[in-house]
């Protein structure tokens, strides 16, 4: 498989590390390793780092001035696009829905968005239910008009472009794998826009690793979210030339640890987010990691894992942590 056909930057710090998870997997009974996806670099990292080195690549491509993309509030798509744009000096404007309906300072002014501004870029907030896209798409048509020459991030960065740097993670992981003799069984994760389970998929099956990808929902309901994940992933295999090697039960999500909604922190994602930084010394947080990690925890606890090696791969996002510190109070 042949990645270096399409345009990408390197500006992630790559390989990520990949380091067992002691005092976890001793309280859980299973073996769990973590792949730091928290650690790519700009502006602290997570998972879109690696979408948008190819993503802004194509943006570089088209001579693009100006970037635009949308996300919740606490959006760590936007913040990593910020850096980017920051590094290539291009505009960039990020457009906030109101997902949560949360109305403090810290929420709409500290953690991602204050390194949204930090960054330079402009923000607009929309209120919870806006056709986001169609709000995007109208900004970049304004920005247009002035002369500008705009490249429009979908949310999360999920569109076959930005999950080729999925694919190149499963491949890296299988990679670190094989150098260690580290048969793998599962890899777990937080899913949302789709990007990332879909690119781990495709990138799992291209390389033949039969390695399975759980994903943990933080949004929407199992159906959709493996509908969203399998349409992605199949659009993703054309894009590499390689059509039809994702089935439909390839793509399996579990969306029972999303509580009341987006955003919404749930008891057993704080206290996922406590046992890992208490055992581990590793920040989750509130919207995606710590539920991903949520899920993982407790399907550990019912032996679902018994005998396995797991793979928690951490997307990011502990900035969103002093967007939310009132959940950790009390
Ligand atoms: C965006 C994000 C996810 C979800 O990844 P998708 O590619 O959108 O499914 C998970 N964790 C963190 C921290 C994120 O920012």
């Amino acid at each position: 498989m042949h990645l270096a056909r399409f345009p990408r930057l390197h500006l992630a710090h790559l390989p990520t590390p990949l380091e067992p998870m002691e005092r976890l997997s001793k309280e859980l009974g299973c073996e769990i390793w973590i792949k730091r996806d928290d650690c790519t670099g700009m502006s602290t990292g997570g998972n879109k780092t690696r979408k948008l080195e190819f993503l802004m690549a194509e943006a570089v491509e088209m001579g693009a001035d100006t970037v635009m993309t949308q996300g919740a509030t606490q959006t760590n798509h936007g913040r990593q696009t910020a850096a980017f744009a920051a590094k290539l000096g291009m505009d960039c404007h990020i457009l906030l829905e109101d997902r949560t309906g949360y109305n403090n300072d810290n929420y709409n002014g500290n953690g991602n968005v204050l390194l949204d501004h930090l960054h330079g870029a402009t923000t607009e907030k929309f209120p919870g239910g806006t056709d986001m896209p169609a709000e995007m798409e109208k900004a970049a048509e304004a920005e247009r008009a002035k002369g500008k020459t705009v490249y429009v991030i979908p949310g999360g960065g999920s569109n076959p472009t930005g999950a080729l740097g999925y694919v190149n993670c499963a491949f890296e992981l299988v990679g670190q794998a094989n150098d260690r003799g580290l048969v793998i069984d599962r890899v777990v994760h937080a899913t949302g826009s789709s990007g990332t389970q879909a690119g781990l998929v495709t990138g799992m099956k291209a390389i033949n690793s039969g390695i399975p990808v759980l994903g943990i929902g933080t949004r929407a309901p199992q159906p959709k979210q493996e509908q969203m994940v399998y349409d992605l992933a199949c659009r993703t295999a054309e894009k590499l030339g390689c059509p039809g090697i994702v089935a439909r039960e390839d793509v399996m999500a579990n969306t029972d640890y999303v509580g009341e909604g987006y955003g919404l922190p749930t008891e057993s994602g704080l206290e996922a987010i406590r046992m890992f930084a208490e055992l581990e010394g590793i920040l989750l947080d509130p919207v995606y990691s710590g539920k991903g990690a949520a899920g993982l925890i407790d399907l550990a606890r019912k032996g679902e894992f018994e005998g396995q090696r797991i793979v928690f791969l951490h997307t990011g996002g502990a900035v969103g942590l002093f967007g939310y510190d009132f959940a950790f109070r009390g």
